[in-house]
């Protein structure tokens, strides 16, 4: 998942956070992810079966439209861990599943729902978009479905306003494949 900065005054604002590294997380931070507060594991409880569900819905629709990869978005795949990329579809489509628990989809311009991408029309042609985003179906891949789903859930939360370890590892694995860094993010 990629959260795009596309409006003027949200640029701004940001412009002077996202030309810098975002700040590296604690051992606290990482602790804390590790071992969550039993409040916290009572909050993913309620919310990752509605989550879970969002997402199993919109992965039926995505494989079904979405296009195969390429040759070389396949050795991009394998090169991002992805173990099956033949079953990996791409999906461009304006209407991202909707809001639910934990994430505002609003400026979501990527979504891996396992082995289906959503990708806004706008960005089809990004590749650093899709390699981000193939990194995420590694991820499903190796973690399975609902853990990767709790996973995300407990670092949005317990590292709320950061760059989630999830996605510090998208960025930084496509961004080794293409061999550039990729535009900016909000973190
Ligand atoms: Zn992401």
């Amino acid at each position: 998942m990629r959260f795009l900065i596309n409006k003027p005054i949200i640029l701004f604002a940001f412009l002077a956070a996202c030309s810098q590294t975002p700040p590296e997380l604690s051992a606290q931070d990482l602790a804390l992810v590790a071992s969550p507060p039993p409040e916290v594991l009572a909050r993913i409880d309620a919310q990752a079966p509605a989550f879970l569900a969002a997402m199993n819905a919109a992965e039926a629709v995505a494989l079904g439209q979405g296009r195969p990869l390429t040759a070389a978005e396949t050795a991009q795949a394998r090169a991002v861990g992805v173990q099956r990329p033949e079953m990996v579809r791409v999906w461009v489509t304006s209407k991202f599943p909707g809001d639910t628990p934990g994430f505002s989809f609003r400026q979501v311009g990527g979504l891996t729902t396992g082995y289906a991408i959503h990708v806004r029309p706008k960005l089809a042609d990004a590749p650093w978009l899709l390699v981000h985003e193939l990194r995420h179906v590694a991820q499903i891949e190796e973690m399975g479905r609902e853990p990767f789903v709790r996973r995300y859930l407990t670092e949005q939360i317990l590292l709320k306003g950061q760059l989630i370890p999830l996605e510090r590892d998208a960025i930084a694995r496509s961004e080794a494949v293409l061999g550039e860094s990729s535009p900016d993010y909000a973190f």
